[in-house]
């Protein structure tokens, strides 16, 4: 096959899976690209496998706070988001017009004309990352207590401006992180238990991942030099599952971020040194879209091992 007839053919892969998932009622379509609702059983699983997680999380004794899906926009610029991803950045915007435009605005909308130009942007802007609200949370606690400490932030949903057909990339989706701010030995150590842990994870759930190093996709012409400074240093590693697009899908990444946030947002250690920090992400939507390619459409057609693993004390909805 040529190049391009690999695409169209990725394309097509895609687009029957999308299908398969809709009509077995996994996805509810809303129209727009990458914004679904989930069914009963897609939910099930996905918060199976989120309870998987929390328990091999378990022996880190982590805090576990929440945060809303929405950060003030001085976080996102402080995380340096926007010298990586400005293409996948959502900002909140409203009306804060006048009675007249009021008005235009209802009367635009009506007729299904452009009425965007009567918003104003917010301060806030939609979560990227589910890490990023715990940085400043955790500077304002004052030094952490020796040693540092383990945050579980839950699943959290996240957005990013990518529309795609790819089933397997939404534009609002659930990030489960977890996250380590302290001394940079035992920082570096927690990440290499976390690909140990996720490695485990995937063989128990039948799942062909394959983890390698990974780069984020920076800008400009110092961002070559950036992305293999990243790559070379071991940065970042992802999770790689083959799902219907013609390239694996990254369901997973692991990150040291060395003194990056601790110094971003002032986060230091009980000696009074910058905190260093690593983050561990998992894609929930987008390893439920690897269960149901790997193992099939219907659940009940899973192996038995998958499913004991994935639903120790109950059965699956439809059974
Ligand atoms: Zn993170």
């Amino acid at each position: 096959m040529t190049a391009a007839q690999t695409l169209v053919a990725g394309a097509n892969e895609e687009a029957q899976y999308l299908e398969d998932l809709i009509r077995h009622g996994h996805l509810l379509p809303s129209g727009e690209p990458g914004i679904y609702g989930r069914g009963v059983v897609f939910e099930h699983v996905r918060t199976s496998l989120d309870a998987l997680i929390t328990r091999v999380c378990a022996p880190d004794h982590p805090e576990t706070p929440r945060f809303p899906p929405v950060i003030p926009k001085r976080t996102l610029e402080k995380a340096g988001y926007l010298t990586s991803f400005p293409q996948l950045c959502g900002v909140v915007y409203s009306f804060c017009g006048n009675d007249a435009s009021a008005i235009e605005i209802a009367e635009r909308a009506e007729r299904g004309d452009d009425w965007s130009r009567h918003l104003s942007p917010t301060g806030v802007t939609l979560v990227p990352a589910a890490c990023y609200p715990c940085y400043p949370a955790v500077a304002l606690r004052g030094p952490l207590p020796k040693g540092g400490i383990t945050l579980d932030l839950g699943g959290c949903y996240v957005f990013r401006n990518e529309p795609s057909q790819d089933p397997a990339r939404l534009q609002m989706f659930h990030q489960r992180e977890m996250v380590r701010i302290g001394p940079p030995d035992e920082v570096h150590s927690w990440r290499e238990t976390w690909i140990r842990r996720a490695r485990g994870i995937f063989e128990t759930t039948g799942l062909d991942a394959t983890i390698a190093p990974a780069s984020d996709p920076f800008f400009g012409r110092k961002g070559k030099l950036l992305a293999n400074n990243q790559r070379e240093q071991g940065l970042k590693f992802e999770a790689l599952i083959q799902i219907a697009s013609e390239r694996p899908t990254a369901v997973s990444s692991f990150n040291l971020h060395h003194e990056h946030f601790g110094s971003a947002f002032g986060i230091q250690q009980h000696d009074g040194t910058v905190a260093h920090s690593s983050c561990v992400g998992f894609g929930l939507e987008r390893i439920t879209l690897a269960l149901f390619r790997t193992h099939g459409i219907d659940v009940r057609d899973w192996p038995g091992q998958v499913r004991r693993q994935l639903f120790p004390e109950d059965t699956p909805p439809g059974e």
